[in-house]
């Protein structure tokens, strides 16, 4: 009986992006049909925690649950403004809930996956590995594993770590104040002290918006400082005096170069962002989880190790120096960013950091780069200090 079951072929720990992207890519493939799968998180994932946001060319895979897309990005700064036509690209944004629900709605459909409320204590490897949980011990022949190393937390001086920390409302005010057909990605006009922080707005209609504070620091701020951030852009840039919260979003997403392939084992594949699937540079994941499960999987038909050429070692190599360069100058953030968004095509921009970028566009995104505190932070970077 599949509700009674504690031994599997694979156990997934974690359903959250990475856990239940793989679940269901794993569940829709027949080669798998045969395999059971248990999926462990303490969770029942009932409640809207996150707002996922990503670009893709033309129509996608979640397109039924995506609440808005937009065609136009905006950039602020104090030097600039710029209006961007994505042109191919659409912006979309997925509440978290409506992915949760759905990814649920299919995998309970399979019976050959089973659900577990439970919270994973330990793993002790073997032929048969034994997935140890507060309520029961689980068997599995593999485990994808979501949770972050205990290593990370204890990271030494040689892992560059940068804070993507946010406070965000989902707001709605009495009368039409927002232009629905551009998002902001980010608008340095608010910026605290010398550090790279932006406002980030997606708004949804005229009269509701998420207006989130967001700050890429090696240092974390209090409540206040994102939320008196967010009141002085809305009265300034909107004229909103009184506005109802609808929702609250606060996240702190590593931005880093820990080397987390190295927690691999033979049994174990970490996956999310305990696998290094968010991109350091940038703290998305949606789209390069997307992409990392369905490699994983033509990993596992192919008789090769799930983790098998996840990453291509450039871009990690580039992540690395852009890392360098906030955490020994922050407050260049700003330049960096004026400069990205207003030296490089869309197409560049996107491709870059999705990662498929040919050398010649590798080319042009360093040479809009390029400064002293890119070359000294490459030098730093290749001699290690
Ligand atoms: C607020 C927020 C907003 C974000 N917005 C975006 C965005 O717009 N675009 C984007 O690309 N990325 C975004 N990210 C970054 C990234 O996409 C998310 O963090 C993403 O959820 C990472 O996927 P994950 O599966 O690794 O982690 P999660 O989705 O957090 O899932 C991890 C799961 O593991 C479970 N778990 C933890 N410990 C245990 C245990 N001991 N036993 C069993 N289960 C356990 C948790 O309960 C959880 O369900 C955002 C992150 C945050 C925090």
């Amino acid at each position: 009986m599949m509700q009674d079951r504690t031994s599997f072929d694979y156990i997934i720990i974690g359903n959250g992006l990475a856990g239940l992207q793989l679940a269901l890519e794993l569940a829709k493939d027949p080669f798998f049909k045969s395999h059971t799968i248990g999926l462990i998180d303490p969770f029942l994932k009932d409640i809207n925690d996150k707002t996922w946001s990503f670009w893709e060319i033309s129509a996608g895979k979640w397109d039924s649950i995506v609440e808005k897309t937009w065609h136009t990005a905006k950039f602020e700064s104090p030097e600039i403004s710029l209006e961007i036509p994505l042109q191919d690209y659409n912006y979309k944004t997925i509440r978290s809930l409506e992915f949760y629900e759905a990814a649920k709605t299919r995998l309970l459909s399979h019976p050959n996956i089973k659900f577990i409320v439970d919270t994973v204590e330990e793993i002790q490897e073997g032929p048969t590995s034994q997935v140890k949980g507060n309520k029961q011990t689980y068997d599995a022949t593999h485990i994808f594993d979501s949770r972050v190393p205990k290593e990370f937390y204890a990271a030494n001086a040689s892992h560059t770590l940068i804070h993507q920390h946010f406070k965000g409302w989902i707001i709605e005010t009495d009368t039409p104040r927002f232009n629905p057909e551009a998002f902001t990605m980010m608008d340095y006009r608010f910026q605290y002290k010398d550090s790279t922080s932006f406002i980030y707005v997606l708004p949804f209609s005229e009269t509701k918006a998420l207006v989130e504070y967001t700050f890429f620091t090696p240092f974390t701020v209090a409540p206040e400082v994102y939320e008196a951030a967010i009141k002085r852009y809305l009265l300034e840039k909107h004229k909103i005096e009184s506005f109802r919260i609808i929702e609250t979003e606060v996240g702190n997403i590593p931005m880093t170069d820990f080397p987390f392939w190295k927690h691999h084992t033979k049994n174990v594949t970490k996956i999310g962002t305990g696998g290094g699937w968010v991109k350091g540079s940038t703290g998305y994941s949606f789209k390069h989880t997307e992409k990392n499960v369905v490699k994983l999987i033509a990993n596992i038909k192919a008789g090769n190790a799930p983790s098998h050429k996840l990453f291509k070692r450039k871009y990690k190599f580039y992540d690395k120096i852009f890392l360098k360069v906030l955490h020994d100058e922050n407050e260049k953030g700003v330049w960096i960013f004026e400069r990205f968004y207003s030296k490089n095509t869309i197409q560049t921009m996107f491709r870059f950091l999705d990662e498929e970028t040919s050398f010649s566009e590798d080319l042009a995104i360093m040479k809009s780069l390029f400064s002293m505190a890119f070359i000294k932070a490459f030098f730093k970077v290749l001699f290690k200090f």
